[in-house]
This record gives C-alpha cells, structure tokens and sequence, in this order.
C-alpha cells in the first residue's frame, strides 16, 4: 500500500496575509504522521516555500504548463516550479478542463513536463454528474486515464499520483459515498494493474467535499491512499484534522 498523501489545493483563494496566518498554523500542527502538501496559488510559492521549510509539510502547484520554455505568455513551467521547491503539480482539475477547455491530450502532455522537471503530477479524473446518471462514469474515467497513459507511456505511472475527483462533489458538501469511490479507485487500480508493475504502491487520492467528519470514513476505504481537500484546505484546523484522520 502507498504511503497516505493529502494534499490541500487552495485554487485561488489567499494574500499575503491571509497565507501567513494559515502557514504559521499548518507549521505548527507538529507530526502529522501523513505526507502532506499544499498547492497554493504561483504568486504565492516563495511565501509558502519560506513558512514551510523545514517542516513536513511540502509545496505543490495547480496547474503546470505543458511546455519547457519559450514565448508562452502566461504560463508557468515545470522548471520554474522546481527552482521555487515544488514538489507536486496537479494537473487535470476537473475546473481548468471546463473553464480552460484543457482536453485529455493537453492533460497527459502536463504530466509529462512535471515528470521530466522531476515534479510528481497530481493528475486529476472524474465525472460530471450527467455522466454518472447516464452510466458512463467509468468509461469516462478509463478516456481520462488512457489519455494520459498515451503520452507518457505505461513506464513511468509509477512516478504519477492520481486524483478521483467527481465533478458533482467539489465544492459542493456532498462527498461521493464509500461505496462509490470504493468503485471507482477499485477501477483506477485494476487499470494501473494492467499497465504497470508497481501499481499498488501509487497512491490514488479522492477529492470532493471531504471534511473533517466524514474523512475517517473516506480514508478507510480500499484502494484510497489520502485525499485532495479544496475548501477545508483553507482552515488549518480542519486540514490538519483532515491530515491526522488518513
Ligand atoms: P472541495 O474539497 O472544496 O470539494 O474541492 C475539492 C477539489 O476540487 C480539490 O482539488
């Protein structure tokens, strides 16, 4: 089994001021017997890169851009990340798919420049609630999936982290129910099982409205290896609740 991560994705929410308060919490929430990560905003990474030296506590981004370098603007690369400590980059979040109009293809092609930066991608999957209703919810995901698998290759998804997130629970305090994302991560590890040699130890995180009350429940489940919190992210006391409950 994986180690448990959770990694709280503050999407873009914070200030200088703001971040330091909750910082200075989330340093001091001592061991929390977990790996755990924040994805801030990019204005925002020296800040946290700052606060959280030396604690347990690593650093990630929300998105990466797809290319290396060059006249791109507005974007961020992989490289730039690296030099500001990152350690993640969640790609794939279901609200740069629908507001950004970012498809599978662009989805894998950000994974693969986290990974050859050395980042770990967060690549995130999951369906909307039309999908679920009309029975697609896993061939949606398997699309998602297989599009990343074809740009990276089956080799490397040892090195990625994946996120089950459905759309219908972000944001939304309506968690997806055990049983559910016991199916779906079921789903998610019998594919990497397919592909890859050491799929059981990549962690496969669910995100969607996990809190500190329903958190125990969500990380008992098999095949679900911690958690990408958004709104609780923002609280320390409830991310740190979060974090000591995986
Ligand atoms: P919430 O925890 O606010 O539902 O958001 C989940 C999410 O989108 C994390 O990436």
């Amino acid at each position: 089994m994986p180690n448990k991560l959770v990694a709280g994705n503050w999407k873009m929410h914070g200030s200088l001021a703001a971040n330091a308060a909750l910082l200075g919490e989330l340093a001091s929430g001592g061991d929390l017997g977990v790996a755990c990560a924040v994805c801030v905003p990019y204005p925002y990474l020296g800040q946290a890169r700052d606060r959280l030296d030396g604690t347990a506590i690593a650093l990630g981004a929300q998105d990466v851009s797809e290319f290396g370098e060059g006249a791109y603007t507005g974007e961020v690369s992989a490289g730039m990340l690296a030099e500001f400590g990152c350690r993640y980059a969640i790609v794939g979040h279901s609200e740069r798919r629908a507001l950004f109009a970012e498809d599978d293809a662009t989805v894998g092609r950000k994974a693969a420049a986290a990974l050859a930066a050395r980042l770990v991608p967060i690549v995130c999957v999951g369906e909307t609630l039309a999908e679920r209703e009309s029975g697609e919810t896993m061939a949606v995901i398997r699309r998602q999936l297989d599009a990343v698998a074809g740009v990276l290759g089956d080799e490397v998804l040892g090195s990625v982290v994946f996120a089950y997130e459905p759309v219908w629970a972000i944001g939304t305090g309506r968690s997806a129910s055990a049983g559910q994302v016991g199916e779906v991560h079921g789903e998610i590890r019998g594919w990497l099982r397919e592909r890859c040699a050491v799929a059981d130890l990549v962690p496969i995180l669910y995100g969607g409205s996990v809190k500190p009350g329903n958190a125990a429940e969500l990380f008992a489940v098999e095949n679900v290896d911690g958690g990408l919190i958004g709104g609780a992210s923002l609280v320390a006391n409830d991310f740190l609740a979060i974090c000591r409950a995986a």
